[in-house]
């Protein structure tokens, strides 16, 4: 096993979601478990059972604080468990929660962040069917992290994956970016603006599925969590091997959350997301997808914000408000640790 690029110790920068985790991931974890549903590197694999196609997928939340505005660690973590199985048209079904807990946690903000649990579960229509919980010494954890598995079916005819996107595909995404992170952020920085920013964090399979309704053949569905939109089309430039243009102009973005991603030396391109979703599709159904998108609560602000193309593949380019074309890298470096 080859891991000169991994380095002797873990760092922070392996948890960003970008370029270092990918490294990671690839030279050890893949590497070790090597098999074919690992390695297609989608955000659930699709594993096949007698009389059909079953999504899995695991996921650890650690976010500080771990209440903010728009949520909680314990509503993040169904949003982000149920949209990694929507994101392959799947419908979600079960989730499991494990606990560890850090001694001292106050049972009224446990309390809290399991209600905020059970409602988000209530809400996208899943059911947590197994836990575990453990705790710690005071000191060896950050009051409270939760892992999650969630488990869903797929519906015959349907088939998402980030390897799908298509030249000609056009990009579109279901509203305003970098929020997920500002409002983190800004809750630890202790910035405010006028307008408090809220996290975006929410179930994304009631829209999904509408989408999947007016178009069953949507390529690709890909949520842009930590690393943001420019990481996640990174991945899917990658896995498709097409390159993938982008629009600034075309860019949806609240001008508090561009305001605080000044402030702070972001770019909203590369601040987390949990409750937004992107669609490589073909051409000719934009305008049907757009308006189903466009009818659901979670989509009022859905626009197109590029297109896929044939050549530069792997290569996601910009097209600049002065008219120039600029490379977008993956996210390198840990810009934003415990984001989710
Ligand atoms: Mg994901």
């Amino acid at each position: 096993m080859s891991m000169q690029r991994i380095g002797s110790t873990i760092q922070l920068d392996h948890g960003s979601g970008g370029r270092a985790t990918h490294e990671l991931v690839q030279e050890l974890f893949a590497a070790a478990f090597n098999n074919k549903f690992l390695l297609e590197m989608n955000d659930s694999a699709l594993v096949e059972v007698e009389g059909g196609q079953l999504a899995m997928t695991t996921d650890s939340y650690v976010v500080d604080p771990i209440v903010f505005p728009g949520g909680n660690i314990g509503s993040l973590a169904v949003h982000g468990t149920v949209n990694d199985i929507c994101m392959r048209g799947a419908r979600p079904l079960y989730l499991t929660a494990g606990f560890i807990l850090e001694e001292g946690l106050a049972l009224k903000t446990l309390c809290e962040i399991v209600a905020g649990m059970a409602e988000a579960a209530r809400k996208a229509k899943v059911l947590i069917v197994a836990g575990d919980t453990k705790v710690v010494p005071k000191g060896k954890a950050d009051k409270i992290f939760i892992n999650t598995a969630g488990i869903g079916i797929v519906p015959p005819g349907i088939k998402v994956g980030g390897h799908n996107a298509r030249p000609g595909d056009a990009v579109l995404i279901n509203g305003t970016i970098g929020d997920h992170g500002m409002a983190i952020m800004c809750k630890r920085e202790g910035l405010a603006f006028e307008n408090e920013i809220r996290s975006d964090s929410s179930s994304l399979n009631e829209l999904v599925e509408a989408m999947l309704k007016s178009c069953p053949h949507i390529n690709v569905l890909r949520d842009p969590t930590r690393g943001g939109v420019a990481t996640a089309l990174n991945e899917i430039a990658q896995q498709s091997k097409v390159g993938i243009h982008l629009e600034e102009d075309a860019l949806p973005i609240r001008d508090d959350v561009a305001g605080a991603c000044e402030i702070l030396g972001l770019d909203p391109l590369y601040v987390a997301n949990e409750g937004k979703v992107l669609v490589c599709l073909p051409a000719q159904a934009v305008e049907g997808v757009l308006q189903a998108m466009r009818h659901h609560p979670l989509g009022r602000a859905s626009c197109k914000i590029g297109e896929v193309v044939a050549d530069e593949a792997g290569r996601v380019m910009m097209k600049t408000r002065i008219g120039g074309l600029r490379l977008v890298d993956m996210l390198r470096g840990e810009q934003l640790p415990r984001i989710c």
